[in-house]
């Protein structure tokens, strides 16, 4: 693949097996995730005994190690999109900003998010009784108490 500047024969096995997912995109420029990824979400990939987003692996893979706490975000705004050339490497308060301004996950505000937790705290309503007043699943009331989604919120004011 002449977009990693070396020949497949260089490549390491996890490379190998990283590459092989992606396929080019003629129409936007973009190498993206040859499989579909959980909607609204990023593609990810087992890498280094963990599961990680695949842009992440991508730029490390090219790039180098990403530093504590850095974020990788899309030139392009193609969020399946692996060209280690579309991603850069930029700080956590970007990334924050970004993804409030997708409002991706399940579409809720910053508001409603604050509330779900307040209730949880303060009133102890159970996930079903959360996910009945928001017309969630109970398991991604889960998600969002355990910080598992929308972290981000508690980074912004
Ligand atoms: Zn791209």
């Amino acid at each position: 693949m002449d977009i990693l500047d070396k020949p497949v024969e260089e490549l390491t096995h996890t490379e190998l097996r990283f590459w092989v997912k992606t396929k080019y995109n003629d129409d936007t420029g973009c190498v993206e995730w040859d499989t579909p990824a959980r909607r609204g979400g990023y593609p990810s990939f087992y890498y280094k005994n963990d599961i990680e987003a695949a842009h992440r692996v991508a730029y490390e893979l090219v790039h180098g190690e990403i530093p504590e706490g850095g974020a990788i975000l899309h030139r392009c705004d193609n969020r399946i999109c692996l060209h280690p050339r579309h991603i850069r490497h930029g700080t956590k308060s970007e990334n924050t900003r970004e993804m409030y301004e997708r409002n991706d996950e399940c579409g809720l505000s910053p508001c409603e998010v604050r509330e779900i937790k307040r209730l949880r705290d303060e009133e102890g309503l159970t996930y079903e009784e959360l996910g009945d007043r928001f017309g969630l699943h109970c398991r991604t009331i889960g998600r969002i108490i355990r910080g598992e989604t929308y972290a981000w919120v508690d980074d912004i004011e």
